[in-house]
């Protein structure tokens, strides 16, 4: 029921010459996945005008729809640029642009009012989980970052505990399970059944192409959000093809 996303999220990785990776790309969007990628800012334009079957997204936007906010990038700007998904709340927007929960709420309703389909992270870092609070922070994190009003056609959740983020470390499948349970059951006590049901789940954080199948088999993992491993076809294309089984 629901669609399984492969998203890829080239952070500030890329010019002109990254998009031959798109075409490169395409073979894999044939199954039954969806396929996005987020490059920089400045790709979005050009890697709409050659996606294909590929989906388009920004990495962040403003809570504003425009305005004196220098360096910033408005919801509508992405929407118009070709962009259909923008990713929110991500730990390295977290932690270096200090962006708070409510800040992530805020943008995420500027994203769902341009059209954009909002992917809000959510994830614990080493030491919640050493002191025993990753469903706390997890909690936490969700009840402020999520907006009333999501649905499955407007939000995605990705899951992604900070110190595996680039680290080559994963938790175990048990512990990624315990999370996207976690998550599935505080959707479903706030949203309907069927609304709750309808929102994917993504896990990432060094998912490759070597632990990709064992991870897309966990209960309630709707795909995966990608960093390193997407910025190529070679890395991305097998982890498509895992989630498509
Ligand atoms: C990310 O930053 O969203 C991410 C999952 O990165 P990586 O896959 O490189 O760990």
């Amino acid at each position: 029921m629901r669609r399984k996303l492969a998203a890829g999220n080239w952070k500030m990785n890329g010019t002109n010459a990254a998009l031959a990776e798109l075409d490169r790309l395409q073979e894999a969007a044939g199954g039954a996945a969806e396929i996005l990628i987020c490059p920089p800012a400045t790709l979005i334009a050009p890697a709409g005008t050659r996606a294909g079957r590929i989906a388009i997204g920004g990495q962040d936007c403003h809570a504003a729809a425009s305005g004196a906010h220098t360096g910033d990038i408005s919801a509508p700007m992405l929407r118009e640029a070709g962009a259909t998904y923008v990713i929110l709340g991500h730990s390295e927007r977290r932690a270096d642009h200090g962006e708070t929960d409510a800040q992530v709420a805020a943008k995420t309703r500027a994203a769902w009012d341009a059209g954009l389909t909002a992917i809000i992270c959510v994830g614990e870092t080493l030491a919640d989980r050493e002191a025993g609070q990753t469903i706390d922070v997890i909690r936490t994190q969700l009840a402020g970052s999520l907006p009333d009003g999501g649905t499955g056609a407007n939000t995605v959740i990705a899951y992604e505990p900070v110190w595996a983020i680039g680290t080559g470390k994963i938790p175990t499948t048990d512990q990624i399970a315990e999370v996207h349970g976690f998550l599935r059951e505080a959707l479903t006590a706030r949203l309907d059944q069927q609304t709750a049901d309808a929102i994917r789940l993504l896990y990432g954080g060094s998912v490759k192409a070597s632990n990709a199948a064992e991870i897309f088999a966990v209960d309630d993992v709707d795909g995966a959000l990608v960093g390193g491993a997407s910025l190529t076809a070679g890395d991305f294309g097998p982890i498509v093809a895992a989630l498509n089984g």
